[in-house]
């Protein structure tokens, strides 16, 4: 479910890549995907391939629904953390006003920690939710605020610093900590005054658990107490945030005047009405219109979405992403799922366990035109929505892939030294670069498609009956239906490859990052934990020792250093066949036991020597683990009567001056908006 967050981890599987989709073959030479890269962050851009060949009016649509996505930016930063806008005044305008040595390590700091909140949104990590440490000082701040002019310096100076510099003040935004009082000690201001048991029982006493269609309690509300009693205060046109909602209204209603269809009208009028009346009730129908609507070739998210920085797991943070179906991308999971019988009919499975009849799961790919809110500058890569369970069991789910964000990673990984520290030949290295882009993207449609829609279960078993193992197992499942495929002649009949050995850059990349790689993301002498992580190890140890007797993987020492080496891609595919039908036995039949076999024999223990030796390894390597994107510009074209008559793009505005633009441009809401 939601967003599928796209880190570092992830990253070092897909690692190093070539393009495969036309447009960044003509372009890729001349476009400069790296942006900025500063403590443990690396800014990306990323391409809108085919905007140029939408309509003017499908491109004036986007530049509304854009404008409104970066019109809540200054929502997500208020949510984030109550002292977030008023730091975020302070520390910009140091910067800008600054005029010592804009070389001094005091100054380069402020820069760093600047940079830094940019790209949280605030004062914590984004991931990790720990308050930044500056490295410049309090002094420093100070004297250079003291030289601000008069309008510039805020009255509660002497607190913001607090804020800034004692690490005992608001350490987390969101605490999940067993045992403490997850409200009071999450910095985030999406509460305030009130206890995490005042809150719980405030929705207890409201919700009505025999309701089938409940709506999502909390999701657009600050609670608070006033007069002694708990209160919801709604983000809403009158409400809270009651600026930027009036504004972000006005451009939906822009966006309005050049839909696609009445359908998308419909659904721009729905969210309008939303935001207008605060009503949760209309939030959901206008999630399942949403939901509903296939047509349109333009697409978009805005509102209260994910629920991640709430540690009660309620409140919405603000975020927005506008994007459009990327045709040709899309054409290829339509094959994938137009075909899903003759894959059912031809796996490695006994028959037993196989579907009569499978229908495919059709998934779009899209190209994000925007990213905004909790989805800028850090950015999943897919998205799944609606959240509210009961729309996705009665009305489905839209589930997109962001291609063009996944090829910018790619593209940016190149020459990142990964290869050379850990691909064992240039062959291999260089079938990785032609090839494991499109592998992994088709790697992705057979896992999602196809892959966990296939099989049975025998009359009578426990879908649960493999327990704490099954979502392991289930991934492994999807994972070998989509290995074994990916070496299917089928897929050049279908058009989808166009080199038979182009599955080898995916088997290799797949069996490198199950024993070796994958490593680096787990700390030394603990073991591996995270359910698609022993999925992959499973898979890869299995087909080492399974192979042995053929030397079908090879693990070859050079000059101290481990490589991976495949002898045989025929038998390797051959493994995956086999295992996949040991899985699937295991699932169709609930077989615990041997399920569990299969997880404690080979997808949880780790080598420490190995271990060791991959974590110094990739020490070497400069890689960021956490990466995000500066968005393009949007200019409209007018007429002599100031009409927009169309949207430009352009790709050059770098990270600092595109934040520092965003805080005066969207500005809408006060240092203190309560
Ligand atoms: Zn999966």
């Amino acid at each position: 479910m939601s967003l599928t967050k796209f880190i570092f981890p992830a990253m070092a599987a897909l690692a190093i890549t070539s393009c495969a989709s036309k447009a960044t073959d003509e372009k890729a030479g001349d476009f400069d995907y790296t942006v900025d890269r500063f403590a443990d962050i690396e800014v990306l851009r990323y391409q809108v391939p085919d905007f140029e060949n939408l309509t003017p009016q499908q491109r004036i649509l986007i530049y509304y629904l854009t404008e409104a996505a970066l019109t809540g930016r200054d929502i997500l930063w208020d949510q984030n953390g109550k002292y977030n806008l008023a730091i975020r005044d302070l520390i910009e305008n140091v910067y800008k006003n600054y005029d010592g040595d804009r070389d001094s390590k005091e100054f380069k700091a402020l820069e760093t920690y600047l940079k830094q909140i940019e790209f949280a949104n605030g004062i914590h990590h984004h991931y990790s939710m720990d308050k930044f440490i500056p490295a410049f000082s309090r002094e420093f701040l100070v004297e250079n605020v003291s030289k601000l002019p008069a309008d510039k310096q805020p009255e509660n100076a002497e607190m913001l610093y607090t804020v800034i510099f004692d690490p005992n003040v608001m350490p987390k935004r969101v605490n999940q900590a067993e045992g403490a009082d997850l409200i009071l000690t999450s910095a985030n201001n999406l509460y305030e005054g009130v206890t995490q048991a005042e809150v719980e029982n405030f929705y207890n006493a409201r919700k009505d658990t025999t309701d089938a269609t409940p709506i999502s309690w909390g999701l657009n509300t600050r609670v608070v107490k006033e007069n002694g009693k708990v209160t919801e205060q709604p983000y809403k046109v009158g409400g809270l945030y009651s600026e930027s909602i009036s504004r972000i209204v006005d451009l939906l209603g822009k966006a309005s005047q050049y839909a696609e269809n009445d359908k998308q009208r419909a659904i721009i009028a729905k969210l309008i009405d939303f935001y207008t009346t605060g009503d949760l009730k209309t939030f959901d129908d206008y999630s399942i219109a949403w939901v509903e609507d296939t047509d349109s070739r333009v697409d978009f998210i805005n509102g209260f979405i994910e629920s991640y920085g709430d540690p009660l797991g309620m409140t919405g943070a603000f975020e927005s992403i506008v994007n459009f179906k990327n045709e040709d991308a899309s054409h290829r999971t339509e094959v994938i799922s137009g075909n899903a019988d003759w894959f059912e009919k031809h796996s490695p499975v006994d028959p037993r366990f196989r579907k009569d009849e499978v229908k495919g799961v059709s998934a779009k790919v899209i190209t994000a035109a925007i990213l905004a809110g909790d989805s800028y500058p850090a950015t999943p890569i897919g998205i799944n929505l609606p959240n509210a369970n009961w729309i996705r069991a009665a009305h489905g789910s839209k589930s997109v892939t962001l291609e063009n964000i996944t090829q910018a990673y790619d593209e940016a990984s190149h020459g990142n030294g990964f290869n050379e520290e850990f691909v064992i030949d240039q062959e291999t290295s260089d079938l990785m670069d032609k090839y494991l882009f499109i592998t992994d993207n088709l790697h992705t449609d057979l896992h999602e498609c196809l892959g966990h829609a296939s099989g049975r279960l025998l009359p009578g078993v426990d879908p649960d009956a493999l327990k704490a193992h099954g979502s392991t197992l289930e991934e492994a499942r999807a994972d070998l239906f989509a290995l074994y495929y990916l070496a299917d002649p089928k897929l050049l009949e279908l058009g989808l490859l166009d080199n038979p050995d182009a599955y080898k850059a995916s088997y290799y990349k797949y069996i490198l990052n199950g024993l070796m790689t994958q490593l680096m993301r787990i700390e030394p002498g603990k073991d591996v934990e995270e359910a698609h992580m022993r999925n992959r190890q499973l898979i890869a140890a299995w087909a080492y020792e399974k192979g042995k007797p053929d030397n079908v993987i090879e693990m070859v020492k050079r000059d101290g250093k481990t490589f991976i080496k495949i002898n045989d891609y025929g038998k390797l595919r051959d493994l995956f066949g086999q295992l996949l039908g040991e899985v699937q036995r295991i699932k169709s039949e609930g077989d615990y036991e041997a399920g569990r076999d299969l997880v404690e024999t080979y997808a949880v223990k780790v080598d420490p020597a190995l271990h060791k030796e991959v974590l110094d390894r990739y020490a070497t390597l400069d890689i960021a683990p956490y990466k995000g994107f500066v968005n393009p510009v949007y200019t409209p074209v007018t007429d002599k009567d100031g009409n927009i008559t169309d949207v430009t793009i352009t790709y050059s505005e770098d990270y600092l001056p595109q934040v520092l633009r965003y805080s005066e441009q969207y500005r809408t809401l006060p240092a203190n908006s309560k």
